[in-house]
């Protein structure tokens, strides 16, 4: 399986890879790359 090393996570520290094209975390629009698990936490802070 190709995985390829993107990045860390910019909140936890954890590495983020990238899975035959598929990210596992998003890069938003200040160009931070964060995992999905701080993602999801930050979608929720925003809905509160
Ligand atoms: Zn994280």
């Amino acid at each position: 399986m190709e995985k390829e090393f993107v990045g860390t996570c910019t909140l936890c520290g954890k590495s983020v890879y990238c899975h035959n094209g598929f990210l596992e975390g998003v890069v938003q629009e200040n160009h931070t790359l964060v995992c999905f698990a701080c993602q999801n936490k930050t979608e929720e802070d925003k809905s509160l």
